[in-house]
């Protein structure tokens, strides 16, 4: 009957039903992804808002799929983290970025910095410093140029293993960077047990520090506790004039964000690249 029919309706809408459809496919294009080789690295600078000089490069992943276009990290990291696929891409996601950072090195007057995310699951595994390790002989560059990203949650989950696991990261040259600082745990004992560098404030307080007060002291706070821990502060998400003064006025070490470049891939940075003028 019509009312039945209204009923089953709701329980499998046609629109439940194909995104339960995509997400199947996605799946198996994720496989797909990876073993026919359509993952690809963009790069996002990071500017010294001293200086306006080159800080260094974020890698972030990106999907090149053939039908559907250029796909975004949210909808396909999550699959491969689940599908446990993420450790069968990191050898060739390190070694991209690494080769990426010797080009532009051989190209570029000063030093700078290559970021890496490590989700939690990565950081995680006992085979992240062999990994890096590998890396780093196989790069020769003997600069501390490899920077990771790693989340609070990630540390918090186990502050003894993550002493552990940062201080031989450390001990390889590898620099320690807190990502999306401030929205999560924020137990803010860890910064003081662990060997961090860099503190990078999470892109919602960025967007919101100037409608919202709280925000703004937030912000300001982070950049006074990173001063005052000698830990490097970067601002994420800084895509206007207005936030880049306000950040540079605060005395924020480095800024990241649209204002300066989107994330690209790289045969569109010219090299060397920056300094930047600054308003
Ligand atoms: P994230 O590490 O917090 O990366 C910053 C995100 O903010 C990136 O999104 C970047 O494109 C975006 N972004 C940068 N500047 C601006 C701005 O001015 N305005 C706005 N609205 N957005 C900006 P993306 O590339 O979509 O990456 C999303 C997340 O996916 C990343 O967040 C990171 O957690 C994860 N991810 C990306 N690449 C990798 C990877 O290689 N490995 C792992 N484990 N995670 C990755
Ligand atoms: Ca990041
Ligand atoms: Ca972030
Ligand atoms: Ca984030």
């Amino acid at each position: 009957a019509k009312s039945e029919g209204k009923r089953q309706y709701r329980f499998f809408s046609p629109e439940m039903n194909g995104r339960a459809r995509a997400r199947l496919m996605l799946e198996s294009n994720v496989r797909k992804a990876v073993s026919e080789k359509e993952l690809r690295l963009y790069y996002q600078p990071q500017i010294y808002l001293d200086s306006g000089r080159l800080r260094g490069f974020e890698a972030l992943m990106r999907w090149q799929q053939p039908q559907a276009g250029l796909i975004q990290p949210s909808l396909f990291i999550p699959i491969l983290e689940e599908t446990g696929l993420i450790h069968a891409i990191g050898p060739w996601l390190h070694e991209s970025a690494a080769h990426q950072f010797r080009q532009w090195r051989s190209q570029h007057h000063e030093t700078f910095v290559m970021s890496l995310n490590v989700s939690a699951l990565q950081f995680g595994s006992a085979k992240l410093i062999d990994e890096l390790q590998r890396v780093l002989e196989l790069t020769g560059i003997d600069e501390p140029w490899l920077e990771i990203e790693v989340t609070e949650s990630a540390l918090i989950d186990n502050v003894e293993f993550a002493q552990q696991q940062l201080q031989q990261l450390r001990d390889l040259g590898v620099r320690i960077a807190i990502d999306d600082f401030g929205t999560g745990y924020s137990s803010l004992a860890y910064l003081r047990e662990l060997p961090i560098d860099t503190v990078k404030i999470d892109r919602s307080f960025t967007a919101s520090m100037f409608e919202s007060n709280k925000d703004a002291v937030i912000v300001q706070t982070i950049v006074e506790l990173g001063r005052r821990l000698q830990m490097e502060v970067v601002a994420e998400g800084v895509e206007t004039e207005a936030q880049l003064q306000w950040l540079r006025e605060l005395g924020c070490d480095i800024a990241q964000g649209y204002w300066f470049s989107r994330p690209q891939p790289p045969e569109e940075f010219p090299f060397p690249y920056g300094p930047f003028r600054l308003p």
